[in-house]
Order: structure tokens, then sequence, then C-alpha cells
């Protein structure tokens, strides 16, 4: 069982299994979501035979640190991780005025089919624990030696597709026992897969929902991203209105512009009629090419227009600063390269 998973509530249980007072649960607790402890034998006020009796029952998720990039343009630094089977993920920590964030993955690996998306170019491997989503900051955490402000679930991954964990996730980071981050202070971005929507909304809370739009029009945003072929744009824009209306919270749209795909007028026109009547924010993206599709981005002057065009009709949009460009800052470039770096060393 993986020790790092489970609430307060939950290790209490299994302390009390394993005869332990029960101020022993909130020790340990404390060891792993507040201290961030690497493992057992830093947890200095547990007797040495509970340590013991903890590493023989329990895994305890650490994750290792492979890599560390950091950009000379703006100070971003981009981590790949192994997990314990070997496999590798990567996170991004930014520094903003108003304090930083970690934008961390929720997969191994995915199999949403962006076609513009690194990530997903060998399908999925499998899920993240929710350990192994909260290990993502702690350990970035403790490299940089700083408290985490904001959390993006954007990192290689569909989290909605991967539901419970990620809700066990941020159940965790904002426990008041643990990190203690603000719901308000975490985005959750999704492809739009319509019904997890929906539980999300009914679950109320008040995290920021991102939903990656992309094309304005279901057969324009269809070309790009194969889940559109499952729930029509309507459907997918309904249910980003029902999480407004339940949580109350501004939905933030994602486009990524490519260069003669997706930005010319007549998309700006059509996203001004598709999410006009909505409480919403439009995040505009330069796309980051990558090497395996022939995709460019789009001209600055045609991004500044199509934000130009949006703000005509009083729809808020910004234009993503883009962060770590020179670091392969797009998602799953890190861990896609340096996955075929090994390979190709392996085939010599
Ligand atoms: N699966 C989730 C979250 C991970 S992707 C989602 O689809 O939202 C995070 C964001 O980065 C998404 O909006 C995704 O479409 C975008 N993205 C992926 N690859 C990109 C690239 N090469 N250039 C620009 N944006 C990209």
């Amino acid at each position: 069982m993986d020790i790092k998973s489970l609430s307060l509530d939950e290790l209490k249980l299994e302390v009390a299994k394993l005869g332990e007072k029960p101020y022993r649960a909130k020790q340990l607790y404390e060891w792993m979501h507040i201290k961030l402890a690497r493992g057992y034998d830093e947890m200095t006020n547990l007797p040495k035979s509970l340590r013991e009796k903890l590493a023989a029952n329990y895994e305890y998720i650490s994750l290792k640190e492979v890599t560390v990039q950091t950009s000379r343009l703006d100070g971003t630094k981009k981590f790949l991780f192994e997990l314990s089977d070997g496999n590798l993920v990567e996170s991004v920590w930014m520094q903003y005025h108003h304090g930083n964030a970690v934008c961390i993955s929720s997969q191994v690996g995915c199999r949403m089919g962006c076609r513009f998306c690194a990530s997903t170019l060998d399908g999925l491997e499998r899920n993240l624990t929710p350990s192994e989503m909260l290990d993502q900051i702690y350990a970035i955490s403790r490299s940089i030696g700083e408290r985490v402000s904001n959390i993006v679930v954007m990192g290689t991954g569909e989290p909605l597709d991967n539901y419970s964990n990620l809700l066990q996730f941020i159940d965790m980071i904002t426990d008041e026992n643990g990190l203690n981050i603000s719901q308000r202070n975490i985005t959750v971005s999704t492809c739009g897969i319509v019904e997890n929507m929906k539980r999300l909304a009914d679950e109320k809370l008040q995290i920021t929902l991102a939903l990656s739009l992309h094309g304005s029009t279901q057969a324009k945003r269809q070309e790009l991203m194969p889940i559109a072929r499952k729930y029509d744009i309507d459907e997918v824009i309904d249910a980003c209105r029902y999480y407004f209306d339940k949580t109350g919270r501004r939905v933030t749209f994602e486009y990524s512009l490519v260069g003669g795909v997706n930005d010319t007028d007549e998309d700006a026109e059509n996203l001004c009629s598709l999410v006009g009547g909505l409480n919403c924010h439009v995040n505009l993206i330069p796309v980051n090419p990558i090497k395996e599709r022939d995709f460019v981005e789009s001209e600055r002057k045609h991004v500044l227009n199509f934000q130009k065009k949006l703000e005509k009709r009083h729809i808020n949009a910004t234009i993503r600063r883009e962060m770590g460009r020179d670091i392969d800052g797009a998602c799953g470039q890190l861990r896609r390269r340096h996955s075929t770096a090994t390979e190709s060393v392996q085939e010599i």
C-alpha cells in the first residue's frame, strides 16, 4: 500500500491497525505532507521500531530527480522525475510577480491524441497515483527551497481521465494538515471529457477549470482534437456553463494558435459567437511546434489581431507568456526527448 496517497483519516485507520497510538498518524502525516520527508529514516520523532514496521508494510513514494533544466530567458525550471517503476514524468516550476506555480503531470503519456501535443505520441502508459502527483510538488519545493503558491494540472496527461486520483490529490494538497494550498490557486485543464466536467462541477470546489478549445467550430476542433468526435463542441460549452453555474468560477478557454489552421479573422469571429455569452477568460497560446508534426506558430501580428478581435467583443483575452521556450517547455517534449535519447544509446 502506498502510504503517501492516504488521507489523514485513512492513515488513522492504518495506524490503528498497526496497534499504534492515534497521535502517531498526525505525526506521520506531518512528516510526509508538511516536512516533505523523503523516507521513513528522516522521521526522527518516531520510534525506530515503528519506522521499521512502516517500511515493511507500506511503500513510500519519493520521486527521483533525473534532470533539471533552467531557462536562461526567465528562470523557469523543468524537472524530469523517475517513478518507482522506471517511468518518467515532467513538471515545471515557474516564477511570476504574484508568486510561483508548479505545472504537474497527471498521467504517464496520454491517450487523447491531440494533433499538436508531444505527450500523446506514444499513447497512455498509466495513471499517476495521488502520491505521485503530490510528490512532483514536494520534490520541487524541496529542491528550490520555496513554498509553492499555485498549481496547474497542465503537464502530461488528461486529468479528467484519472478522475478519482485527481480528486484525492486535490483533497490532500488543499488539506490544512498538509501544504494547505488554496483551491482558488489550483487550475485543472481538460480536453473536454463532458461527464467528468459535470461531475467536477458537482463537487463544488473552488478550483479553476480550463478547457482546451483550440477550434471555434465543431469541424475545426475535430481536426486538431480526436476527443471532439466524442463530445460535440456545444455539449462541451454547455458543460463549461454548468461548471460556472455550480461553482461561480469563471472558466478559462485555452486556444493554441496554429499558423494558417485556426488563427484567421473568421476563426476569431466564430470564437466570439461560441463563448460570447459566458463568463470566461480566453488564454491564447502560440502553438509550440513539435518536430513530429508540421504545425507552425501563428505570426505575431495574427496573434495580436486575434486578441484584438476578442476584446472588441468584450471577451477577456490574454496571450500566454511563453515560459521556458529554450528548455522544451511544451507538454511532453522533455520526457520524450529523454526516452528517445536513451533508446538510441541502447541501440548502439
Ligand atoms: N490534457 C489536458 C491537460 C494537458 S495539456 C488538456 O488537454 O487540457 C495542457 C495544455 O497545453 C492544453 O491546452 C494543450 O492543448 C496544450 N498543448 C499541448 N501541446 C501543445 C503545444 N505543442 N503547443 C501549445 N499548446 C500545447
